[in-house]
């Protein structure tokens, strides 16, 4: 699914009834945020050392909101957000145990 302005507002609802509409910033205590016009993923990897080749077997789909006065910038689950459908999920299990991520 492409990031539209449609999806970012659909987003931003969706954490308005999460977290409120008058959510202040923990570093800087400002209220405004901006939405990135991407997801991010934040990836898991269960084996030391990191070797990092973007193939992590599964991670946490985010949107991105950054504080517009120090850039602070919050990564916020899109599934605890109730948007699962936007997303295209691998549901089989990883190798060796259960879905965490
Ligand atoms: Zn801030």
């Amino acid at each position: 699914m492409r990031f539209t302005e449609e999806l970012a507002n659909r987003i931003w609802q969706a954490f308005e009834s999460h977290a409120g509409s008058n959510v202040h910033c923990s570093l800087c205590g400002k209220d405004q945020f901006t939405i990135s016009d991407g997801f991010a993923v934040v990836d898991l990897f269960d084996d030391t050392p990191i070797k990092y080749e973007r193939k992590a077997r599964h991670g946490i789909p985010c949107a991105s909101f950054t504080c517009t006065t120090c850039g602070n910038t919050y990564l916020i689950n899109l599934l605890a957000l109730g948007l699962k459908d936007i997303l295209e999920l691998d549901e089989s299990p990883p190798r060796g145990g259960q879905a965490n991520g």
